[in-house]
């Protein structure tokens, strides 16, 4: 077989399972998901159900049960599920973008063959261990500790916020030496039934109400040296690296799923309701409104299909392109998800239609994964090198 049918039978085959996964989503995740946001739980049946299909790890290669999905094509899987239930496309994007990935780049073989198809059959769970109660956007700051002791690593110290952290089997754990050499951050795998491992789930939250988010508590966990990912001390600069990139390009679709299922709910409320016995498609200020929400959720798709075909090409700007795809496709769900609510009146802060929960689920976007305002640093750093021209008079 030629290079180029090849690669045309390729293309097609992850067409296909993008337009099977739009079928699954549509059909069987976004009928339930007022059901998993008003029970703040993940149905089992669902996960498992996805498991059988591949979906929990898509972007994973075919040799560890992924669907090997190249990342146009994953960006638009994660389009499809992140349409129709934010909670859903949140277990991706963890369980597969930040863990799968960061095993898959920087794990060992042994590590990789463990784990991997484990996490593709749904029988691992896995949940990204970052954040903590005083350390947030200043992540290189992480005050859990970890102190080699023989031929373990014993960890001491709490995380907060961990999307799945309440369910996951299995934490991807970012921890600084407590010999306090500078800069010697690791990341571990550890499992929750090691012991000295405690979670203790959050309610409350804004979003991601089905997303079993769970502070996290280690005393003094032995960590067997074999669950050291990558090098010691390699935790920040490539393992939190390689997890925040694959999770801003996950976050950048999910803005565009967010802001398309705001716009469609928009046009559909605003074709069937009435006011000033017209309906209110017929008034130019609601025209508008639509217009400029449809203008700018294709505008944020542009961008995040730009930066995966830039990741597809391992081209040089991949990286600041997804960063930019990110923070634009999150800003675009807040501000098309505030006009679905407009265009609902009353109807859009009331839990019976989507318009409500959509209007939550899009101001994560904005918080998690770097917030906006991180997101403008990195880019204005990246503007400021690259557009530095001599000023024209
Ligand atoms: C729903 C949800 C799910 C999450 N899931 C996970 C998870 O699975 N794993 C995980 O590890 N974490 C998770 N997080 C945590 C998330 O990554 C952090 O909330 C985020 O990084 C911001 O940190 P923070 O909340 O401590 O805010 P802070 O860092 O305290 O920031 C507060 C404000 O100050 C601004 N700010 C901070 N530094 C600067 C700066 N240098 N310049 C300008 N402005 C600045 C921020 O932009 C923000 O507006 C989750 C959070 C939420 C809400």
């Amino acid at each position: 077989m030629s290079h180029v049918l090849g690669l045309m039978m390729q293309e097609e085959r992850q067409s296909q399972l993008v337009a099977e996964a739009e079928r699954f989503a549509e059909e069987k995740i976004g009928p339930r998901a007022r059901e998993f946001d008003e029970a703040e739980v993940l149905a089992d049946d669902l996960i498992q159900e996805m498991a059988t299909r591949g979906y929990l790890t898509a972007n994973l290669p075919r040799e560890y049960g992924g669907l090997g999905l190249d990342p146009v094509h994953y960006g638009l899987f994660q389009q499809a599920i992140g349409k129709a239930d934010c909670a859903t496309r949140t277990l991706i994007t963890v369980h597969s973008a930040l863990c799968g990935e960061s095993l898959l780049r920087w794990g060992n073989e042994e590590q990789k063959e463990l784990w991997l198809p484990r996490m593709a059959k749904g029988e691992t769970l896995a949940a990204f261990a970052l954040s903590e109660p005083n350390v947030g956007t200043d992540a290189k700051s992480v005050e859990t500790r970890y102190r080699k002791v023989g031929d373990t690593y014993v960890l001491n110290g709490n995380k907060k916020w961990i999307s799945f952290g309440d369910k996951a089997d299995l934490f991807v754990v970012i921890a600084g030496n407590d010999q306090g050499q500078k800069g010697q951050i690791s990341a571990f795998l550890v499992q929750r039934d090691f012991p000295g491992v405690t979670t203790k789930p959050l309610k409350g939250m804004l979003a991601g109400r089905a997303t079993h988010i769970a502070m996290i508590e280690f005393n003094n966990v032995e960590v067997p040296a074999a669950n050291l990912i990558g090098k010691e001390g390699g935790g920040f600069t490539y393992v939190v690296s390689t997890a925040l990139d694959h999770g801003r390009y996950s976050i950048a679709w999910a803005g565009v799923s967010i802001a398309q299922e705001a716009v469609e709910q928009m046009v559909s409320y605003a074709r069937e309701r009435k006011q000033f016995g017209k309906r209110l498609v017929e008034f130019q200020l609601i025209k508008g409104l639509i217009a400029d929400a449809t203008t700018e959720t294709h505008a944020a798709r542009a961008l995040c299909l730009k930066a995966g075909e830039m990741r597809m090409n391992k081209a040089q700007d991949a990286v600041i392109e997804t960063t930019m795809a990110k923070y634009f496709a999150s800003k675009v769900a807040m501000k098309v998800a505030t006009d679905c609510v407009q265009v609902h009146g009353g109807n859009g802060c009331f839990s019976d239609y989507p318009a409500e929960r959509l209007f939550r689920e899009a101001k994560m976007l904005e918080i998690i994964e770097g917030t906006s305002q991180i997101q403008q640093e990195i880019i204005s750093g990246f503007a400021l090198r690259k557009y530095n021209k001599a000023c024209k008079r």
